[in-house]
């Protein structure tokens, strides 16, 4: 009888286990490179090392290229290939595609987590809140900006910014939001005489309860040092950082940048391998994982302003939360096996080829800005690379659609979620 009951309770240890452990990852990260193609990781590339493809998640084992378009659109290699201007047309915004990422559903440009008719979409977010995650979306620019509202937001429009901030803040699940957008501060991180413009946080009643402390949701913090003290130890539950810069950490600062680096930097801000590191602390501390969004913003402002190298100084910085990224997943606090993590772009950004419009930037040197040209000042349709590795990566490979004669083998960004919304299928429903 006794050896029966073991028998029974043994079956049934196996069978939960397997059920409450299948593919999906305890943590998802998701890093997003705003309006960097394939020439922007090789020109990021050439500068800091002088090699294509040494990064260490160059190296992760899936690498595969997207497509980026927005509702009605497509794309076609063999058109790509041969028409030069095929890619200047048909292109994404920010909103559509941090939509289609974080949806799986297509809408149209400028719309923040609602498809095409308005109607509002479930956002990945939402779902990983269902099964008990933690969440968070930091960035480089504004919190409420496209990218991370089209995470977290559901609006029409993504210029609504102050009731974008509203939603973030006051009504979602998030355990993190770090950005930038704080009213006290101009670009260069200097205290201003008479704030006025609240937008990006909502409102002056919200940004006043914060700084009060009256608001009991949220830890308000704007240093560096305070960014810089999140990174190890206790955290506060739920973690509001607005950096004290207006609109971007680095890149909207004065000065005309020759080469990168070479206008001193905003002392009073982290960077975003800092924000990075300090968001992962809070939110590693919940048993049943995390997804967060890190995106490095104005990689696409500086590509706008065909600015080589303030790009250069934004890809740098995204390379290294890159980097905090992997670090963390391999120390004793993670691993491969319990964590997934996906870098990607939202769209290309400049149109950006090597010299008199051939394929690929050229190398100069480590330390040199390569040869390299811009060929607009807005966004292209073209393919943007889509990098993987940890638990459950071995599935983007089954999305592959077609292959391109130029980058290989590639998905779509809608795909990218289909993958992760069936690995949370998997997920038991939180217990709350
Ligand atoms: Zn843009």
């Amino acid at each position: 009888m006794k050896t029966v009951r073991y028998f029974t309770l043994i079956v049934f240890l196996i069978s939960s286990f397997v059920f409450a452990s299948p593919n999906c990852p305890q943590n998802i990260i998701l890093i997003i490179a705003d309006g960097a193609g394939f020439n922007h990781i090789y020109a990021a590339d050439y500068y800091t090392c002088a090699k294509k493809g040494q990064q260490p998640f160059e190296k992760f084992p899936v690498k595969l290229a997207m497509t980026t378009y927005s509702i009605g659109g497509s794309y076609e290699p063999e058109k790509a290939i041969k028409d030069f201007n095929y890619v200047n047309i048909g292109y994404t915004d920010s909103a559509a595609a941090a939509t289609a990422m974080s949806t799986t559903t297509k809408t149209s440009k400028g719309a923040i987590g609602v498809d095409a008719n308005g109607n509002k979409l479930e956002h990945i977010i939402e779902r990983c809140e269902k099964v008990g995650m933690s969440t968070g979306v930091i960035t480089t620019v504004q919190i409420s900006h496209a990218t991370p509202a089209g995470f977290v937001a559901h609006n029409e429009s993504r210029k609504n910014f102050h009731r974008i901030a509203k939603e973030m803040i006051n009504q979602s699940g998030l355990e993190v939001i770090f950005g930038c957008g704080n009213p006290l501060f101009d670009n260069n991180g200097k205290r201003l005489d008479k704030p006025d413009n609240f937008e990006y946080v909502g409102s002056q009643k919200i940004w006043g309860s914060l700084i009060a402390g009256s608001n009991d949701k949220w830890t308000l913090i704007q240093s560096r040092q305070e960014f810089l003290n999140l990174a190890e130890g206790q955290t506060p539950e739920r973690v509001l950082g607005i950096a004290q810069a207006a609109s971007t950490l680095q890149q909207k600062r004065s000065g005309n940048s020759i080469a990168p680096f070479d206008v001193p930097f905003n002392q009073n801000v982290p960077d975003l391998a800092e924000m990075t590191k300090a968001a992962l602390n809070v939110l590693d501390d919940d048993p049943d994982g995390f997804f967060i969004m890190i995106e490095a913003g104005a990689v696409d402002w500086a590509s706008h302003g065909n600015d080589s190298a303030r790009m250069i100084e934004e890809m740098t910085d995204f390379y290294n939360a890159v980097d905090a990224v992997i670090n963390w997943v391999q120390s004793p606090k993670s691993s491969w096996q319990k964590t997934l993590v996906m870098i990607t772009a939202d769209h290309e950004c400049g149109y950006l080829t090597g010299p008199d419009k051939s394929r690929f930037v050229i190398s100069n040197g480590k330390g040199k800005l390569p040869k390299m040209q811009w060929n607009s000042k807005e966004h292209t349709n073209s393919l943007v690379p889509f990098y993987a590795k940890g638990r459950g990566s071995e599935l983007f490979v089954d999305c592959v659609k077609d292959k391109d004669p130029v980058y290989g083998n590639y998905i779509d960004n809608t795909d990218m979620t289909k993958v992760i919304f069936a690995l949370l299928e998997q997920k038991i429903p939180a217990k709350k």
